[in-house]
């Protein structure tokens, strides 16, 4: 039975709408890791508004929080005129980020999505630098936007534009030991990608400019989830700082406690330049914003305007959102699930040998289904199969499970679950992802 709101959908909405191609959903009603559809079916959600969800849907913290800017009638809307509730939320950021960094950052709030806060940095590092071109990675995803798009890592969304800014960015290969570019793993693979970048900045015979930034994901996530090699990011930023190259992690999907620390570069324990945040960090409503050392704080007054940079209601869920997550400690919970949740694919992967690669750091998790009959890589991997994840997907959400697809040929399952997951519903998910396994392989 299809809802006469799918159909009406379908009829009006643009020919580029994308998640109700897969997940052909009209929602109510949402709660925690569930939603509720016209028809009173429950799923489960692990897409969770694109990892926007850290809570889950209307936890009581951040309900408690936009209802509170209601009751006292604060300005809604205030274009960046500061008030308590912005000022709070700084506070609450600031404190959230580490130190070392924080200590010496600014801030510029952006437009409601992370592509404008990516539009942002590059902007900051071109002004600051005086230098034009980037230097981003394959299978890297920063946003929609002309810009932003420019520094996608992948041709498809960028081919029918025809030029971008494409001249003014440098592709380099990002670790990636299932798939990995030169047939070169693990730690071999890292030092060569570090030397090359190495030898692109400094041989005058390289024939390229130096970058007026790098940018970088320390998890990809619509690349495939496929998370950096902790010494690669070390090497990135001991090779950016000494070219006097600003670093900016794209922190969008990753930030936030997802991975099992509150920003993922935490891990390699660098220092950045620049952080770019959105999802959620605006508690489920839209907000985005760019943090930076202070030595790159050189734009004039207008250089990155626009009028939604005030939303009150965001700024207030945000910071009940990070302080919930401090509070809670809500990065070790996401790093216990996510291990459990790894556990479990690692188990049913022993069975399915279609399950040719499981990655990720924390709740941020990637199976990259695979055919085990065709022809195998360079490495001796069988080959992405995006048809048979596609099936994988179409079966979990029979089974109330939803899970959104990325990677390469879109053969990677994503799971993006809010971070109050917990052991029983990880257990859930599971075997919701099991039992559809089986019935796609079937
Ligand atoms: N960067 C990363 C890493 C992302 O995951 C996304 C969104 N998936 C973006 C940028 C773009 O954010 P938005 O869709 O809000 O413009």
């Amino acid at each position: 039975t299809e809802s006469p709101l799918l159909e009406r959908q379908a009829r009006q909405e643009s020919n580029a709408r994308s998640y109700p191609r897969r997940i052909p959903l009209a929602l109510k009603r949402a709660r925690g890791i569930h939603v509720e559809d016209v028809e009173g079916r429950t799923f489960i959600d692990c897409l969770a508004g694109a990892g926007t969800l850290a809570l889950g849907h209307n936890h009581p913290v951040v309900i408690e929080a936009i209802r509170q800017v209601l009751a006292d009638e604060l300005p809604l809307h205030t274009l960046d005129l500061t008030t308590p509730v912005k000022d709070r939320f700084v506070q609450d950021l600031f404190a959230a980020l580490p130190q070392s960094f924080a200590r010496q950052a600014k801030i510029q709030f952006c437009g409601p999505t992370g592509t404008d806060a990516v539009e942002a940095a590059l902007k900051l590092a071109r002004i600051a630098t005086g230098r034009s071109t980037v230097l981003a990675f394959q299978g890297g995803y920063h946003g929609m936007s002309q810009g932003a798009l420019s520094l996608m890592g992948n041709l498809k969304a960028k081919t029918p534009l025809g030029a971008l800014l494409g001249h003014g960015v440098q592709f380099l290969p990002y670790p990636y030991d299932y798939r990995c570019p030169f047939g070169l793993s693990g730690k071999a693979g890292v030092q060569a990608n570090l030397r090359y970048l190495e030898n692109l900045l400094s041989d005058p015979e390289s024939g390229v400019q130096a970058p007026a930034a790098v940018v970088v994901e320390a998890v990809q996530g619509e690349g495939g989830v496929i998370p950096a090699d902790l010494e690669w990011l070390r090497g990135l930023r001991e090779i950016t700082a000494k070219a006097g190259i600003p670093l900016i992690l794209d922190e969008i999907q990753s930030g936030f406690a997802r991975t099992g620390r509150m920003f993922a570069f935490e891990h390699a324990s660098i220092v950045p330049d620049v952080v770019v945040l959105s999802k959620a960090i605006g508690g489920s409503l839209p907000l985005s914003v760019v943090v930076y050392r202070d030595w790159l704080d050189k734009w004039q007054p207008g250089a990155h305007a626009g009028t939604f940079r005030g939303n009150q209601m965001a700024m207030a869920a945000g910071s009940a959102v990070m302080r919930y997550l401090t509070e809670e400690d809500m990065a070790s919970h996401a790093a216990a699930m996510g291990e459990r949740l790894a556990g479990h694919l690692r188990e049913l992967q022993r069975q399915y040998p279609q399950l040719g690669d499981i990655r990720g750091r924390g709740l941020m998790l990637g199976v990259e289904i695979v055919d085990p009959d065709g022809t195998p890589d360079a490495l001796g991997h069988p080959p992405a199969d995006g048809q048979l994840a596609s099936r994988v997907q179409r079966e979990c959400l029979r089974r109330g499970l939803i899970l959104e697809l990325g990677g390469r040929h879109g053969a990677v399952v994503r799971f993006l679950p809010p971070l109050i997951i917990s052991a029983e519903q990880i257990d859930e998910v599971a075997e919701i992802f099991a039992r559809a396994v089986g019935a796609a392989l079937g």
